[in-house]
């Protein structure tokens, strides 16, 4: 090759060492490039494997809110049932089975105590470890959950403590005494008793339960007290008698009962003789106790169909189902002889008292209740002005 050829040759030699130290510096740029990308790289991934922990922890909670909500909704649900219905005992089930379903390993128990001396009744029970009888053994006094007022939660497996109720059942490993207390009040408690070694699951499911038990506190209280003012209500306060309330609805059901199935019902509008005498000369308490024993006599002596209620003051009103007026006169017969004999006896100041009264039959003497009692009274009437101590049954 000539110089001519315009060509200007390179000597490799001495351009050797430039070559190398920008390959050499190129090497180190590039090395340092990787160390930073690797750098970045473990940062990333520190970040990466940091936010995916995160993701695991939130949707672990997000699970547990999302289930804590579904209870809780679950749980308003069944609170809007059992404030909606009419038994204690309609509760105490709904109440089990529902927590049952919630706790399936557990065996659940809704257990009443009337006082604090006597037993523990279980009202529900809902669950598969073998408890021997429906009557808990311990008594209020003894149960940890009614004297502390709060939750007793106990794992059997860790804990030396052991509930009186569950001496010698191995098979249970761990409880949940819930007390069930309103208005300053505990009267009873819900358990729950886990097999083996299970407990229940969390703090949250803890306080659900208690608040749930709380519920179901007021809901029971609520129904006991809604029953006792129903009761009250339709009760006469001096005998424990049905009163005339109770009576004329009885009556207007036996009504159309009779009406639809046929048959026959009486009535015997009963009144006590000269009973003002009573009260004038030995006292109103003594009254009292003559209306008392009125009241006792027609208890021992009515059949558990019939109905004898105090109708007013020293008036008494039977309601005989599915019995026509000769029947009815032999009743009123026997309740007359019994109550005569029972005052003569020596508890009593007052010297053998009487009644009289006036009986009527369904449908022969009136279609609607008014007109049976108009026509009972007018008999009853009739009774006294023909000289008491007798029943009249017919034309007036
Ligand atoms: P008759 O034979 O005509 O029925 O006369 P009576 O004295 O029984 O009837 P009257 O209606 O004159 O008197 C009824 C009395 O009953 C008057 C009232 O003070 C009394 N009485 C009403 N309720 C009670 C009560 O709860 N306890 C007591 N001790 N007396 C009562
Ligand atoms: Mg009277
Ligand atoms: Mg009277």
């Amino acid at each position: 090759m000539s110089e001519t050829d315009g060509i200007v040759p390179i000597d490799l030699v001495e351009q050797e060492p430039d070559l190398r130290g920008v390959v050499a510096h190129l090497y180190r740029s590039l090395n340092s490039i990787l160390a930073r990308i690797a750098d970045r790289e473990k940062t990333l991934f520190a970040q990466i494997r940091e936010m995916q922990e995160r993701e695991q922890v939130l949707s672990r909670e997000y699970a547990r809110e999302k289930s804590l909500v579904q209870r809780f909704q679950e749980f308003t649900a069944m609170l809007e049932l059992i404030f909606s219905l009419s038994t204690e005992e309609q509760i105490g089930n709904a109440v089990v089975s529902f927590l049952h379903r919630i706790y399936p390993f557990a065996t659940v128990r809704l257990i009443s105590a009337a006082n604090s001396r006597s037993g523990m009744k279980v009202t529900a029970e809902s669950g598969d470890l073998a408890f021997s009888s429906r009557t808990c053994t311990m008594i209020p006094l003894e149960c940890m959950a009614i004297k502390l007022g709060k939750v007793v939660e106990r794992s059997l497996v860790k804990d030396k403590f052991v509930c009186g109720e569950l001496s010698g059942m191995k098979e249970v490993g761990g409880h949940v005494c819930v007390p069930l207390m309103a208005e300053g009040s505990i009267f009873g408690n819900i358990s729950l008793f886990f097999p083996g070694s299970g407990e229940i699951s969390g703090r949250e499911d803890q306080e659900l339960v208690g608040m749930f038990a709380a519920h179901i506190a007021l809901a029971i209280w609520n129904n006991r007290l809604m029953r006792m003012v129903k009761r009250d209500s339709l009760t006469d306060q001096l005998t424990g008698l049905p009163n005339r309330r109770f009576v004329i609805e009885a009556i207007q059901r036996e009504l159309e009962r009779t009406g639809r199935y046929g048959g026959t019902f009486s009535l015997a509008m009963v009144d006590i003789d000269h009973f003002k005498r009573i009260n004038d000369q030995f006292g109103h308490d003594e009254g009292d106790r003559v209306l008392l024993f009125l009241a006792e006599t027609t208890r021992q002596t009515l059949r558990k169909a019939d109905v004898a209620a105090r109708y007013g003051g020293e008036e008494f009103l039977f309601l005989l189902p599915q019995t026509g007026l000769p029947a009815a006169c032999q009743v009123v017969d026997r309740v007359a002889r019994l109550f005569y004999e029972g005052t003569r006896g020596p508890v009593f100041k007052a010297p053998g008292v009487t009644f009289s009264a006036g009986l009527v039959e369904y449908p022969a003497d009136g279609n609607d209740v008014g007109e049976l009692i108009k026509r009972a009274d007018t008999r009853l009437y009739r009774a006294k002005q023909l000289g008491r101590n007798r029943q009249v049954s017919g034309a007036e």
